[in-house]
């Protein structure tokens, strides 16, 4: 990189090689490790671009007093000539290890009192810790990598949408609600006392609106505001790629996208895709197959329904769940081995994750009959019939849930996580994609007694179902997608609905009536009146992408800045209370005292007249 005129280094400290030698140079950055040898001082110099020794001879004297001060992450420039490694003191695995730049000068910009954890090497540190000098965390090589790669992924999306004619256009963070299934984050109105904006859940509406205003291609690098309770690895905020084209089809964002995905794992990973073009698994077969929407498809240990022979069967438990209307399937499992007792009871835990109250399970023995406690139900005909079912050799394991379809999926899908990762069943190299598509539209919530979306209230149904809507809703298979990763959704998407009639339907049917709609959704439905085109999008997340491509265990890792897993930022201590004069103005008055501290850190600096 050529720096013209910079007081503080002529070169980066990634950059200088054997071509150098004899040129005097100036460099910057951080102390990123000193060592004392044979009467010298060897100093690695770091800075965003890589490391670069540098030496201080005591026949320099007045510089060399000054280096013996210098500790870790005191921020410097040196001013010296560039020469060859002695042979042997040669770093084949630093770009520049062939050369060290020995010091004429030295100039200490900034000292460092000691870093609450060690920069220099990647050991495990507390997280919170992390989180709360994230600013040291992110001088680490791992997290400056992480966040460097994210970068060159939004980099390569801009690009590619960029040269498909797509816009980049930013949509209100102050706005009205626009539901996705979480809780919003609110905003009092000032001037609009016991009024709120709500941060938006995603950009769907405007995104949506934007087609009918003519853009045709649009697309985003959103932030999504999701108040959800801190489940497993969700962030309050996450970014996602937002797009929308009119005038589309499902294959066409589906291969607009597997285009782009398909690009950056080629081109700015180690990794490999597992198949080519990305299988598509509608939604019934994907839990047919896998218990799940979202399945790890890098393996097998598909699942397998018996419910025929086991209904005939004389155990109850079997026979029951198929006449409730339910069903019984099941696995087969090679290589575990002999299980104890308290293996059986371990897995049995791991499908009750999945609602299971038992866990059926057989081994094939070597003479092929099957032990289990419960083999006297069933007679040779139907264990045959069973094994064939499961493609069953001697010394596997079967594995049969009996339940509600949902629970038999759900507890399969556990047992099959779990197995994958106890018999390292997938390889983490591999990006096993697929996409999911032919979702119901709705769903039924038991416990509110309710038709809900399954993903947004936006979608198109089929067109072949859109007389179901009046008749039976739950039937009704909707124009939507979802890609999924290695068992991760990585972006949902639909066809949109465009016709003010259909959109009333389907509130109609999620117990929306007119006038609520209206109040709530009355921009899309008073565009839709204007000649809407037919649209329709996805919006993959990038914090989850960037985390499968980089092997890291959570979307923290590839977040400069996340919430920890309890929705704090404990760098700059949010959420805080605020200070009263704040409130007031705000007309809120609080219906409980904050909790903790409040005087601490006072979130407002509203007193100190900073407005
Ligand atoms: N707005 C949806 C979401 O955030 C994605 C989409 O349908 O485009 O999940």
């Amino acid at each position: 990189m050529a720096y013209k005129d910079n007081p503080y280094r002529t070169h980066s400290d990634g950059e200088l090689r054997r071509e150098n030698v004899g040129e005097t140079v100036r460099l910057a950055g951080w102390v990123h490790r000193r060592r004392d040898h044979g009467g010298l001082i060897f100093i690695d110099l770091r800075d965003r671009w890589g490391l670069t020794q540098v030496t201080f001879h005591p026949e320099n004297g007045e510089v060399f007093s000054r280096a013996e001060k210098l500790r870790p992450e005191w921020s410097i420039s040196v001013e010296g000539v560039v020469s060859e490694r002695p042979e042997g003191n040669q770093n084949k695995n630093l770009p520049t290890g062939e050369v060290e730049v020995e010091a004429r000068s030295l100039t200490i910009l900034n000292e460092s009192v000691t870093p609450p954890f060690e920069i220099e090497r990647e050991r495990d540190v507390d997280e919170n810790l992390r989180l709360k000098y994230r600013y040291l965390d992110l001088r680490r090589e791992r997290m400056r990598e992480n966040i460097l790669f994210r970068d060159r992924v939004v980099k390569h999306i801009r690009n590619y949408l960029s040269e498909r004619d797509f816009v980049e256009i930013e949509t209100p963070l102050l706005t009205a609600s626009s539901p996705e299934g979480a809780r919003d984050y609110l905003v009092p109105a000032r001037l609009y006392p016991g009024q709120f904006y709500a941060l938006p859940q995603s950009p769907q509406q405007y995104k949506q609106l934007l087609m009918v205003a003519g853009f045709e291609r649009y697309f985003q690098i959103a932030r999504a505001l999701r108040d959800e309770d801190g489940r497993g690895d969700r962030q309050p905020e996450h970014t996602q790629l937002d797009l929308e084209m009119s005038y589309t089809t499902q294959k066409e964002v589906l291969d607009l996208v597997e285009e782009l995905y398909t690009e950056i794992v080629e081109g700015l990973t180690e990794k490999r895709l597992l198949e080519k073009p990305f299988p598509k698994l509608t939604y019934a077969e994907a839990m047919r197959r896998y218990g799940s929407d979202k399945p790890d498809v890098r393996f097998g240990l598909e699942l397998q329904d018996v419910s025929e022979v086991a209904s005939g069967s004389d155990f109850k438990v079997f026979r029951g769940a198929v006449e409730n209307g339910g069903s019984v399937r099941g696995v087969c499992v090679s290589g575990l081995g002999d299980l104890s007792r308290k293996d059986i009871d371990g897995l049995t835990k791991v499908a009750a994750l999945g609602g299971a109250r038992g866990l059926a399970h057989f081994h094939v023995e070597e003479d092929g009959t099957l032990k289990s406690p419960v083999a006297k139900f069933f007679s040779e005909e139907r264990q045959q019939e069973i094994k064939a079912r499961l493609e069953a050799k001697p010394g596997d394991w079967l594995f049969f849930v009996a339940d509600s379809d949902a629970v038999v999926f759900a507890s399969l899908n556990q047992l099959r996580l779990h197995l994958r990762d106890r018999l390292d069943l997938a390889d983490k190299d591999i990006l096993g994609m697929c996409w999911v598509t032919d979702f119901p539209l709705f769903e039924y919530n038991a416990d509110e007694d309710r038709i809900e979306p399954m993903h947004h209230m936006f979608t198109m149904p089929r067109e072949e179902d859109l007389a179901l809507l009046d008749t039976d809703p739950l039937r009704v298979i909707g124009q939507l997608y979802d890609l999924v990763a290695n068992g991760t959704e990585l972006a949902s998407g639909s066809i949109r609905i465009h016709r003010p009639d259909i959109q009333q339907k389907v509130f109609d049917t999620i117990g929306i009536d007119a006038g609520e709609a209206m109040r709530r959704f009355g921009a899309m439905l008073t565009a839709f009146t204007y000649g809407a085109p037919p649209h329709g999008g996805i919006a993959p997340g990038i914090d989850r992408f960037v985390m499968l491509l980089r092997d890291e265990p959570n979307i923290r890792e590839v977040m400069a800045f996340p919430k920890t897993q309890a929705a704090r930022d404990e760098m700059m201590d949010a959420p805080g209370p605020v200070a009263e004069a704040q409130l007031k103005e705000l007309n809120i008055a609080l219906r409980r005292e904050p909790e903790g501290d409040v005087g601490a850190n006072p979130a407002s600096t509203l007193a100190e007249g900073n407005n």
